[in-house]
């Protein structure tokens, strides 16, 4: 089966925890605090592998984890920073978070991406000495790395997706126009992956084309295989849109272009507005009366047509040219633009709960949502730090320090924000 979507957990590595020690040497009696930094913990990385081209390596493996960051040690060692984990996918899947359905990144170019940061390692205690606070028994625990759930969608990137009914010719056509093999065949849904072919024009100019498995009646409502697949012509710049001219399956060729342009509207009406050129195929087996016919209705609603007979090369170069020169005056291939994740969503995962922990008069608080939110405010920013202190106030994380003891000044430390306590 051809796997084109897919939902995983990525999880990046929790930072190393800081350590708490003294220098220790003969003859010095109480050295000072010596403690040793934790490693930041692995981030998860995606990265476009053009060897694949399916996501059936994720349907067994769903859950993908980086390591830890080390710990700190004495002596002011700090611990071995995490190696990241990369996920190889193929180019054109795109990566929503799932909960919101937010998209984080198109895969589409070999830039790799952070989907889930590595969370930093903690400081060890020779990070806390003040002048009054000379001996701090404490160290950080490292940040929990990020963590979310993830949906993978394959969207072909090509140039040109091929449209029509099974049957209809249209592996016939990319067969003897590119370098593509798809599997030719007399029957419904020989095709049931996807295949891309290069069009080569010249030295510099070529471009690619998707054949996807024939569209059916009902296709966009969910009625058997099609629509499934017109997320892979999403993305395409036109459409070819191949019309068994002959009728030779018993169907009114004017009645498929017809279903197909309304399955199109039904799945996507912005993929409904994508240019097409027609192409009416099996012209040998049709007479001049269905030819005319359908060449009328065709022309007669503005389209551009050609009558190609594809297994023999029939008109095909000529469909090419026109398809190479309508190309010249279009867009490139679409790419979808990441957006922000939501706070809301992040700030769903609180139920998690959290935790204060009281270490020489600092009010340490962990909670593994609270370091998510903390990434993404600005201590800049006006709105964000009320949002921050929102959060806080509704988590009930205000109401714990209080209850264990909290005072004007004392210090309350988050992960990374560290600010003094005003009630
Ligand atoms: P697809 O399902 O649209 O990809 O159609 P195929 O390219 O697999 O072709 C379906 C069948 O129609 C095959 O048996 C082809 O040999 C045949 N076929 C394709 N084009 C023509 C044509 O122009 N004339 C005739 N007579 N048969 C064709
Ligand atoms: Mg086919």
């Amino acid at each position: 089966m051809f796997v084109d979507k897919a939902k995983i957990l990525i999880k990046a590595g929790n930072g190393g925890d800081g350590a708490v020690a003294f220098h220790r040497e003969k003859y010095v009696a109480a050295g000072g605090p010596d403690g040793g930094d934790g490693g930041r913990g692995g981030n998860i990385v995606f990265l476009v592998d053009d060897s694949l081209s399916t996501l059936s390596d994720f349907k067994h493996k769903r859950k993908y984890k980086a390591q830890n960051g080390e710990n700190g040690r004495g002596s002011r060692c700090n611990g071995k920073k995490a190696p990241d984990l990369v996920i190889k996918v193929p180019r054109g899947t795109v990566i929503r978070e799932a909960v919101s359905g937010v998209i984080m990144v198109d895969m589409s170019s070999d830039e790799p991406f952070i989907a889930a940061k590595g969370g930093k390692g903690g400081w060890g205690n020779s990070h806390f000495a003040t002048s009054t606070r000379q001996t701090p028994k404490f160290a950080k625990s490292g940040a929990p790395g990020e963590e979310w759930e993830v949906t993978l969608e394959l969207k072909l990137i090509a140039d040109v997706g091929l449209l029509g009914f099974p049957n209809v010719g249209k592996s016939s056509f990319l067969s003897v126009v590119s370098e593509a093999k798809p599997i030719i065949g007399n029957y419904h849904f020989t095709t049931v992956t996807p295949v891309l072919g290069v069009v080569t024009m010249g030295p510099e100019n070529s471009f690619v084309m998707a054949d996807i498995p024939g569209l059916i009646e009902g296709a966009a409502d969910g009625d058997g295989l099609g629509h499934e697949f017109l997320r892979h012509v999403e993305r395409c710049r036109m459409l070819v849109h191949i019309v068994d001219v002959a009728g030779s399956e018993g169907r009114d060729p004017i009645d498929d272009f017809e279903k197909i342009n309304g399955e199109l509207v039904k799945f996507n009406p912005e993929l409904a507005k994508c240019p097409q050129i027609v192409a009416g195929n099996k012209i040998d087996l049709a007479d001049d009366g269905q030819l005319e016919r359908f060449r009328e209705y065709i022309e007669g609603k503005g389209y551009e047509y050609y009558e190609i007979c594809a297994p023999i090369k029939h008109n095909t170069k000529q469909l090419i040219n026109a398809v190479a020169k309508k190309l010249a005056s279009l867009p490139p291939v679409k790419k979808y633009e990441a957006q922000e994740i939501p706070l809301e969503v992040i700030q769903q995962k609180k139920n998690d709960g959290f935790k204060v922990i009281v270490e020489d008069g600092v009010y340490i608080v962990e909670a593994q949502w609270l370091n998510k939110i903390l990434l993404k405010t600005d201590p800049d920013d006006y709105e964000s730090l009320q949002y921050f202190q929102n959060v806080l106030q509704t988590s009930g994380i205000i109401d714990e320090l209080i209850k264990q003891g909290i005072h004007e000044g004392d210090t309350v430390s988050i992960y990374d924000l560290e600010f003094d306590y005003i009630p």
